[in-house]
């Protein structure tokens, strides 16, 4: 009843009847063993006589198998060309990511095509053994593939898409803007500092000899009016004047420092003396000047240090002045020094206002001043500076502790 509908059909080809019947015994492949299943397979890989072509097999229209038949050849078409299109993208644009794996695509979707060209071609040659050989090819081709893409998907979940792309150049853009204006502003800061330091290079040479002349003047003037009984009146404001030119002299010998640190001429005369006589004399010369503070020296009296004396009198005489300067009267200033695996540490320590943790990075930058303090006390900044210079010319080191409203201790270590 089946045969006779498919024959009815306009336009149907003949079912091959026999040759499925005369197959039957040979399909029995539990008769044959596997070996021999497998050496009959590929010596006949390209014989087609077991088979009818499949215009033969079932019932086809001519509508219905060429619609099969140039669907498939389109496919195969399409996926022929689709390699060829991923080759020329490779072979144009060498940095496209994960070259391989389109390798693998090219692969797969060519075998692919071959399946669909060999499905199309069995209609007139039952190849059905080429047929199986190359769906398997594709199968091994379509796993590997699965495998690779499992593997590089989270390196491609990290690629970034054109949109991020765009705004990371925008970012990008903005960022060697910003940097490109913190150069130019760090320039125009440089060249301000160049003529600073040309400036106070001029002014401290010029201020020194008529500063060194109103000094030896006001000292002869000193001793007349020490003697001079009737001179008397003046004397607090001779003394005055003196204290003032003083502190003008220690302003310009600064200067003076700071441009010979700035051109590489800070010499240093090293010589053995003793730690001890040395802070005590710093100390003398402060109380001089102010002596409103307690001072309390606690090191080795014996101790000897190979440096240069008047730089490290003026490392010592920087910070002790500054714990007079920077702490409330009658406060207790002190200085600690001991000598650990052949370095000497020399600690000076306050009561004082203290300073903000933020501003003791860049309390030994030139011309830094901490704000808040800047306003109440007098000074120009650059005695820390001097100082951290004068160490680092003794290959030693400087720093500070703090703690804002309770104190600080300055030390260095040569
Ligand atoms: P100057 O004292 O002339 O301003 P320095 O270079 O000696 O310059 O000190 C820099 C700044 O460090 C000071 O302006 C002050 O703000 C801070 N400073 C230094 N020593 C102390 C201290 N012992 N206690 C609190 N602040 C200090």
């Amino acid at each position: 009843m089946h045969l006779k509908a498919q024959k009815a059909l306009p336009g149907s080809h003949v079912i091959c009847d026999s040759i499925c019947h005369s197959n039957q015994q040979l399909n029995n492949h539990s008769q044959v063993g596997f070996g021999e299943q497998l050496k009959e397979f590929f010596l006949g890989i390209f014989d087609t006589s077991y088979w009818p072509p499949r215009w033969h097999c079932g019932t086809w229209t001519d509508f219905h198998g060429w619609l099969y038949i140039v669907s498939d050849l389109f496919i195969w078409a399409a996926y022929f060309a689709i390699p060829f299109l991923l080759f020329r993208i490779i072979n144009k644009r060498k940095d496209i990511p994960f070259p391989r794996i389109i390798w693998l695509f090219i692969a797969f979707i060519l075998l692919c095509g071959t399946t669909h060209l060999i499905d199309a071609m069995i209609f007139w040659w039952p190849a059905y053994r080429l047929s199986a050989t190359v769906r398997f090819i594709t199968a091994v081709a379509s796993i590997f593939t699965v495998f690779a893409l499992y593997k590089i998907l989270p390196m491609v979940y990290n690629l970034r898409t054109l949109a991020q792309l765009e705004v990371e150049i925008e970012e990008r853009k903005k960022a060697e803007q910003i940097v490109k204006h913190h150069q130019v502003m760090q320039e125009a800061a440089e060249e301000l500092m160049s003529r600073k330091d040309e400036f106070m290079s001029i002014a401290s040479h010029e201020l020194k000899t008529p500063i060194t002349s109103l000094k030896a003047s006001l000292q002869l003037v000193e001793k007349i009016v020490d003697k001079d009984v009737a001179l008397q009146p003046v004397a607090p404001f001779v003394e005055k004047a003196v204290k003032q030119v003083n502190k003008l002299t220690d302003i310009v010998n600064e200067l003076m420092d700071v441009t010979r640190i700035q051109a590489g001429r800070l010499g240093l005369s090293k010589t053995d003396f003793n730690l001890m006589d040395m802070i005590e004399e710093c100390q003398e010369q402060c109380i001089a000047v102010n002596n409103k503070h307690t001072v309390h020296i606690n090191g080795d009296p014996n101790l000897v240090i190979h440096a240069d004396r008047i730089r490290l009198e003026q490392v010592v005489s920087n910070l002790l002045t500054n714990a007079f300067k920077y702490s409330s009267e009658n406060g207790s200033i002190f200085i600690k020094f001991e000598k650990n695996n052949n370095k000497i540490k020399v600690a000076v320590t306050d009561n004082g206002i203290g300073i903000p943790e933020n501003n003791l990075s860049n309390i030994f930058d030139r011309f830094y001043r901490v704000e808040n303090t800047s306003k109440n006390f007098s000074g120009i900044g650059l005695g820390l500076y001097i100082s951290s210079e004068i160490i680092k010319r003794h290959h030693g080191q400087i720093g500070a502790e703090s703690t804002l409203g309770k104190g600080s201790t300055f030390w260095f270590i040569i």
